[in-house]
């Protein structure tokens, strides 16, 4: 390890909560060091068709930021990297590890995707939520950034057909890990949230009845670059006409681990079902849900919106979920209002997955301990009065990491993280 780099500001995440924290900071002429884990930015939000209330596409709003991000002066961006042992020096002054993993292929790589086209292995992709494959070699997605390949060399045959057919000569299999040391005044943590995992509610089905399949993966049906030509039924390419959503998947859950509110999947669920409705005009969709949370500017009106299309509520929890020869499903769910037990036929069902802590951050600093909420989210000292301080002064948070919240909240909530940084840096606000 011999390189040493010098920052104001680290930015752990390339969610639109950590670009947003970066651009403030580097718009006040800041040197920002981005960090982002995965292998393009843009966090979720790249993922989504388009966002609640407005209906506005997601890509459209977040591809103009992540390139704003990527080309500014004044932040240096790693990705497929992490930072590894936060050291606090003395007030503004940490230290860290930055490691970067190896690519298997060099910025020479101009996405063609032909390489793509010669590999041999399929595996599940992850960016469509797993319901198609890509190859071993791959460029994350259609619109990511860096839009460079990556070999995934865990699943690669090292047969060599990319580094053939690669005329940028941009294969490298001899890429090793490297690592850094680097130095800055402050950081910022916006390491984003988890999605719930459905197979942990077994009853649901979720793994063995294909399908039920998660509100992620109904957001990669609904985008452009969507991984069928339509929304459909994964079991058999059917084309789906009685759609059901089981709202708080895995959130108001204590026997789960969660007994909070996402917040969010009221909304999105409300936004799938319109934007179902919109794909396919003749299908029913039946939203179960335990409480409509609408709280936010124009989410009551959207919610009436999507009764007025006709999508129908059913204020009902769903116990268990079993599937029948032909891939249809049944629902069994507690009627609320009558307290009956019902059950109800669909040839589809959502999983409404709530937001879960990524607690990644807690074990990236050293000699300095970052306190944790009682849900895991890292803890917000004076939540009312200087909302993005944590246990560490100097380290600031933005986003998901610190709570469940929309786009509007943590592009809030990053210039809450941004401004509290540029006060430190100054010498002011802890
Ligand atoms: C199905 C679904 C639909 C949704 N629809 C909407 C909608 O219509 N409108 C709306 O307002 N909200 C919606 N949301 C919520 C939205 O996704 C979040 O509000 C938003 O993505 C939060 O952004 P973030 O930057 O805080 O976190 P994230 O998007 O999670 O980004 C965090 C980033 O940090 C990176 N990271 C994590 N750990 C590390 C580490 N250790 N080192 C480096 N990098 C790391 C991650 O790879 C990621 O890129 C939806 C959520 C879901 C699940």
């Amino acid at each position: 390890m011999t390189e040493k780099k010098e920052f104001d500001v680290l930015v752990i995440g390339g969610g639109i909560a950590g670009e947003e924290s970066a651009l403030n900071l580097a718009n006040q002429g800041y040197k920002v060091i981005l960090v982002e884990k995965d292998l393009s930015l843009g966090g979720k939000m790249i993922h989504l068709s388009k966002v609640f209330p407005t209906l506005d596409c997601a890509a459209c709003i977040t591809t103009p930021k992540v390139s704003e991000t990527s080309r500014h002066p004044n932040i240096s961006i790693y990705t497929y990297s992490e930072v590894k042992d936060i050291n606090k020096k003395a007030e503004h002054s940490f230290s860290a590890t930055l490691v970067e993993k190896p690519r298997f292929v060099t910025d020479a790589c101009t996405g063609c995707q032909l390489c793509e086209e010669k590999c041999p292995v399929v595996v599940d992709d992850q960016y469509q939520y797993d319901l198609v494959g890509r190859k071993a070699i791959y460029v994350p997605f259609s619109i990511a950034n860096p839009r460079i390949a990556a070999i995934d060399i865990d699943n690669c045959s090292l047969c060599g057909a990319c580094e053939k057919v690669c005329a940028a000569g941009a294969i490298d299999f001899s890429m090793e890990q490297k690592e850094s040391e680097i130095h800055v005044k402050s950081v910022i943590i916006a390491t984003g949230y988890n999605l719930f995992d459905p197979t942990l509610i077994p009853r649901y089905g979720f793994g063995q009845f294909k399908n039920v399949i998660t509100s992620m993966q109904m957001e990669r049906q609904l985008v452009p670059t969507r991984p069928y030509n339509n929304v459909l039924r994964p079991k058999d390419g059917k084309v789906p006409d009685n759609i059901a959503y089981v709202l708080c998947t895995g959130s108001r859950d204590e026997s789960v681990g969660n007994p909070i509110c996402s917040q969010v999947c009221c909304m999105y669920s409300t936004k799938q079902a319109q934007l179902v409705m919109g794909a396919l005009p003749m299908a029913d969709v039946t939203l179960y849900y335990i409480n409509i949370r609408a709280f936010g500017k124009g989410f009551e009106e959207f919610y009436q919106q999507g009764k007025g299309m006709g999508v129908e509520f059913v204020k009902g929890k769903v116990g268990k979920i079993e599937e029948k020869n032909n891939g249809d499903l049944i629902l069994r769910y507690e009627d609320i209002e009558s307290g009956k037990v019902m059950e109800a036929e669909h040839d589809m069902v959502v999983l409404s997955v709530g937001l879960q802590a990524n607690a990644d951050y807690s074990e990236l600093f050293d000699n300095v301990k970052i306190e944790q909420d009682p849900f895991n989210y890292v803890n917000q000292v004076d939540i009312l009065t200087s909302p993005s301080a944590t246990s560490i002064p100097g380290v600031f948070v933005a986003g998901t990491a610190s709570g469940p919240m929309d786009i509007p909240d943590s592009i809030l909530s990053a210039g809450s993280a941004s401004a509290q940084t540029a006060g430190y840096l100054k010498g002011g606000a802890k």
